[in-house]
């Protein structure tokens, strides 16, 4: 039987190992943390959006960052401690940023999530897991009538995919989203997207972690892998505090970690951390409590109804390295969202969760699926603001890879080699 150790425990992982089991492989996950799920997979914003897969490197970006340089406002922004390990890559993601690079990207991105949509239908159907699903649509809205126009031009232009929408006046937010009704004169407007959907990315993890479990997946915690030993391009064990370790074959999930571990593995992973925020605030006594899942695209940000009683706000982005410190000027970011959008939720500082997270980000915006140049190592990594989007679709297609099969989606945009 093939032996396959998948390295990284998050979304990349776990969809990994669990469609590697369903085709008879026996799978190992080494993960450093204690449990699935404890870094960016976390407490993420819940979207399972293809409408928003666009890549963040849009036309423009280098003005948008210039503007804010040392604004702690800003929807994204570098930290300049941080720009001397940039210089390459930050060069190629401002490359990727002319128009047609950037419409190109983001149809790779949105076939892709289309695909990881029927995936995880597919999954469904045989494993009814809990996360908090709901296949509701995600609701776009605007501030001006120029950011509604602009708003609908990408809908239009999703069109030629498949991704429908249907555009709302003030009247139309409301009558959707009565919970707007205190700030409705805040929005001029939105686009809804009904295909989009949202849930809990860590309960996913959670859930199908035991299913991979309970199939025969080997899961082992609080073991970092620190190094490897090769031979003739090949991997032949990692190295773990507690051992060494063989395979047949290794996939790299180990998210923005997967820049600096596969240095040890002498591979150049081209992703770089972009850190992010959320806010999980509890909803209680909130007459009509919020619905749909908000987005805000000015801030690159979310409000997320999760579950009963909570929302997940999150969003803005932060080349800021490994740093996971939670700055109050960034995370007054997203309460003040809050408040703009629905000031009848009490901003209460001691029930908030607030939490960060490293995006794995790649300078085209495109994750990183398939082979490497070593030949029995693969990688699933590099999604950045869209690891759940894809999650179920990336898994299933590298797991394909691994064992040779065709993946039932074109996997070339997403190619190691493209760096
Ligand atoms: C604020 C925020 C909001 C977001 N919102 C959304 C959203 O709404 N929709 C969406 O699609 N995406 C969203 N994302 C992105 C998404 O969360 C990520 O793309 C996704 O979680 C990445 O999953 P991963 O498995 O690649 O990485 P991770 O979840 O980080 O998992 C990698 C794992 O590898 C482990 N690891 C690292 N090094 C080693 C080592 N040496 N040995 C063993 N294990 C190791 C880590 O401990 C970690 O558990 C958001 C991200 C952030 C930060």
């Amino acid at each position: 039987m093939t032996r396959v150790i998948v390295i990284g425990c998050g979304l990349a992982g776990i969809t990994t190992a669990y469609y590697l089991n369903e085709q008879g492989v026996d799978v190992t996950v080494l993960e450093r943390a204690e449990a699935p799920a404890r870094e960016t997979s976390f407490a993420n914003g819940s979207l399972m959006a293809p409408s928003s897969a666009d890549p963040w490197n849009a036309p423009g970006v280098l003005f948008d960052l210039m503007k804010a340089l040392g604004r702690d406002d800003s929807a994204m922004m570098v930290r300049a401690g941080v720009l001397p390990s940039m210089v390459g890559w930050g060069l190629r993601f401002l490359r990727n940023s002319t128009l047609a690079r950037y419409q190109a990207s983001y149809l790779d991105n949105v076939g892709l999530s289309q695909y990881s949509q029927s995936v995880m239908q597919r999954l469904l159907q045989v494993h009814p897991l809990e996360f908090e699903y709901a296949p509701d649509g995600t609701v776009s809205v605007c501030r001006t009538e120029a950011a509604l126009t602009k708003g609908r031009q990408i809908a239009n232009w999703l069109k030629q995919v498949g991704i429908t929408h249907e555009e709302l006046d003030r009247d139309g937010l409301l009558e959707l989203e009565p919970a707007l009704a205190p700030a409705i004169e805040n929005f001029v407007g939105g686009i809804r997207y009904p295909q989009d959907e949202v849930g809990n990315a860590r309960l996913f993890c959670l859930a199908l972690k035991q299913v991979a479990e309970d199939a025969g997946v080997v899961f082992r915690f609080s073991e970092q892998v620190l190094g490897v030993e090769r031979r003739r391009g090949t991997i032949q064990s990692v190295i773990t505090p507690r051992e060494k370790l063989g395979a047949d074959c290794f996939v790299l999930a180990a998210g923005s970690y997967s820049w600096p571990v596969g240095r040890r593995l002498k591979v150049h992973i081209p992703v770089r951390p972009a850190k992010g925020y959320s806010l999980t605030v509890p909803v209680r006594n909130i007459e009509p409590a919020p619905r749909y899942a908000i987005i805000d695209e000015a801030l690159h940000a979310a409000i997320v109804p999760l579950g009963k009683g909570k929302l997940r706000i999150a969003g803005t982005a932060e080349f800021t390295g490994f740093d996971k410190s939670l700055p109050e000027a960034r995370l007054s970011n997203l309460k003040r969202l809050l408040t703009e959008v629905y000031p009848q939720i009490p901003v209460n500082e001691s029930s908030m969760q607030p939490w960060c997270g490293l995006r794995p980000m790649t300078p085209d915006g495109r994750p990183l699926l398939g082979s490497t140049r070593l030949s029995n190592l693969f990688v699933n990594t590099g999604h950045g603001p869209l690891g759940w989007t894809m999650a179920c679709g990336s898994g299933k297609a590298v797991a394909d890879v691994v064992l040779g099969n065709d993946p039932e989606i074109d996997l070339a945009p997403f190619s190691m080699a493209r760096f």
